[in-house]
């Protein structure tokens, strides 16, 4: 079976940015002044370039149709109740490329249609595989869940991130967490709504700790 022109030039794009990726771990290596060609350095080059197209696999798809594909699955509920699911999800920081473990809280109030189950993970997921600071990931949720989940009413996108950048470096805090939430729509206006979904974040939390 032939290929769509597309996806072969596809794969050939991703072959590129692999290569470059090689490359600049050899760089890398070559900079901190270690043997390359040491047993362990050896395939470094080629396990890293992979190690990269796992973790940020959202800068090798196309973002669109990732998110389509995504918010395809919605179902009919009429009733409105506000929803929220906690997923955790790893992504690089922009400023070092250093990993950041976020929690996310999404809680969402919808009219007539709410997401499959696992599809708000699936959306965290893709916006946490481009490295970007914790505060646009949480907008950029939002902003999708509100665009795309139809007849949505509002959303709040609660975020708790790790930083490695400093938890191992610069100021050196193991117990160091940001927080940070992105509001939309009612959840500007009706204060209840606020407080119900941080009740209901409250009780993920006490779930998590087992208490
Ligand atoms: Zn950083």
């Amino acid at each position: 079976m032939t290929e769509l022109p597309e996806l072969v030039s596809m794969k050939r794009e991703e072959m590129a940015r692999m290569k470059m990726l090689r490359g600049a771990t050899k760089t890398l290596l070559a900079a901190l002044n270690l043997d390359s060609k040491d047993e362990h350095f050896r395939e470094t080059p080629d396990r890293v370039a992979k190690s990269y197209r796992e973790f940020c696999w959202g800068c090798f798809v196309n973002f669109d149709v990732e998110v389509r594909s995504i918010m395809k699955s919605q179902f009919t509920f009429h009733d409105d109740q506000l929803m929220g699911t906690k997923v955790s999800v790893w992504s690089l920081c922009p400023h070092h490329l250093l990993p950041t473990h976020m929690k996310v809280k999404i809680s969402y109030l919808p009219d007539g249609w709410i997401l499959g189950l696992s599809k708000l993970h699936r959306l965290a997921n893709l916006v946490a595989s481009i490295p970007s600071c914790q505060e646009t990931a949480a907008s950029i949720i939002a902003d999708l869940m509100m665009k795309h989940v139809k007849g949505i009413q509002g959303v709040m996108v609660n975020v708790i991130g790790f930083h490695l950048c400093t938890i191992m470096r610069g100021v050196k805090d193991s117990e160091m967490a940001f927080y940070n939430n992105a509001i939309r729509g009612k959840f500007r206006e009706e204060e209840r709504l606020v407080t119900e979904a941080l009740k209901m974040i409250e009780l993920m939390e006490k779930e998590q700790r087992g208490v």
